[in-house]
């Protein structure tokens, strides 16, 4: 997992926000150790796109970051 740049946004209502490759993404469940992210724009553009990281977001376990929208 080299060249990753994660980072973090804080959003309305203080929900943490994970940024990746310029992309926001919305932490949607937490399941077995692993959280699960959607786009920020899932809702509005209904955008695939989603990441699966482990609980301390330290490392990426699945990813589709193909959106279909510019970030
Ligand atoms: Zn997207």
């Amino acid at each position: 997992m080299t060249n990753t740049t994660v980072s973090f946004v804080t959003g309305q209502r203080g929900a943490m926000k994970l940024k990746y490759d310029n992309y926001t993404y919305i932490c949607v469940k937490q399941l077995k150790g692993r959280k699960y992210w959607t786009c920020s724009k899932q809702r509005s553009r209904k955008c695939m796109a989603r990441l699966i990281t482990d609980l301390d977001i330290d490392k990426i376990n699945a990813r589709n970051t193909t959106h279909n929208h510019p970030a």
